[in-house]
């Protein structure tokens, strides 16, 4: 028996709406001999696809709960499940967004010459954002017998950097640490070489870290684990995005780290393997995320990829995702 774990990201449960097709899914997912499923129970536009009682339920599932049927068939066949949150992503449209609705302010925001411009994401600094993303965790561990959540887009968004999101938040932040207005004007010569992107990156990315901490602390509570996508590029990541995965392997409290490895290049996705297991060093086991359509890309050049990731190290593979999978790639991992 193999040691090699495999994951399989599922996009979307809206395709499944009856309990049946529910179970049928999560079997296909079992016969084709994944360790782990993790479905998407809140997604970038900020809809729930499970029974909430902390964000809005999206239309269509007030016969059953979807994510207590696959929960429950996936331990029936032994399948792991970690639920899927898109966490500080959120649509410009705020009628899925139970965060949007209450909280606007906290939305993330770009200054331009027109005035303030909304993006479609929360911005990690209100504390309004971080509780929201944490409550949905909080309730998916405590109510649902998975054995862990997965988190993704973990990370600022919606913005260039070096000033990042201009909501007052950030702003009155980047006044109490350096003095400044937070423009581009704070950041003279090479942006990022400039002495105030010290303070405002560490500080972005600490609240995006607050909120990896918290889930951890409510999943262990539970005795569960905590698993996220997580940006191929560490460092850039840390600096761009706030994503500082790295640390929250080293300092653990994250469990299993995911690295989205999308490149067809067997040989890159050794490469970036390399990379990942030696940063990490041990704090984590790292199953790097290899994206594959039947459509769009041979079953051969797949089995190369997760060669190659075992190869220099990986503890397993995650599959992105449900729809573009095949039998001939499921009996090809079967291998491994
Ligand atoms: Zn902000």
């Amino acid at each position: 028996m193999s040691n090699f774990r495999k994951g399989l990201w599922l996009h979307h449960l809206g395709p499944f709406q009856t309990p049946d097709a529910v179970r049928a899914m999560v079997n296909r997912v079992r016969e084709w001999g994944f360790d782990l499923l993790i479905p998407c129970v809140k997604l970038y536009d900020g809809w729930c696809d499970y029974h909430s009682r902390v964000g809005i339920v999206r239309p269509g599932w007030e016969e059953f709960d979807p994510l207590l049927v696959l929960a429950e068939e996936a331990n029936a066949l032994g399948l792991e499940v970690h639920p899927w949150s898109c966490v500080f992503v959120e649509s410009l449209n705020p009628e899925g967004s139970a965060l949007m609705q209450a909280h606007p302010e906290a939305r993330a925001v770009k200054l331009t010459d027109r005035g303030p411009e909304p993006q479609g994401w929360a911005c990690p600094s209100h504390q309004a954002a971080r509780d929201y993303n944490v409550a949905i965790c909080e309730e998916i561990l405590e109510n649902y017998p998975v054995q862990g959540m997965h988190l993704d887009y973990i990370r600022n968004g919606g913005f260039q950097i070096p000033e990042g999101c201009q909501c007052e938040v950030c702003r009155a932040a980047f006044r109490e640490m350096t003095g400044a207005e937070l423009t581009s004007e704070a950041f003279p010569g090479i942006s990022q070489a400039a002495q105030n992107y010290v303070p405002l990156t560490r500080w972005r990315a600490a609240q995006v870290t607050e909120v990896v901490r918290r889930v951890h602390e409510a999943a262990a509570a539970r005795g569960k684990v905590v698993s996220a996508a997580v940006f191929s590029n560490f460092p850039i990541a840390y600096f761009d995005q706030g994503q500082d995965w790295v640390t929250w392997a080293h300092q653990g409290i994250v469990d299993y780290l995911f690295p989205m490895t999308y490149i067809a290049l067997p040989e890159v996705v050794g490469w970036w393997t390399e990379c990942y297991v030696a940063i990490v060093k041990g704090t984590a086991p790292v199953w790097p995320g290899l994206c594959y359509f039947r459509d769009c890309l041979s079953v051969e050049t797949m089995t190369e990829q997760i060669a190659a990731a075992k190869q220099a190290g990986a503890d397993g593979v995650v599959i992105f995702e449900y729809t573009g999978m095949s039998d001939e790639l499921a009996r090809a991992l079967q291998t491994f």
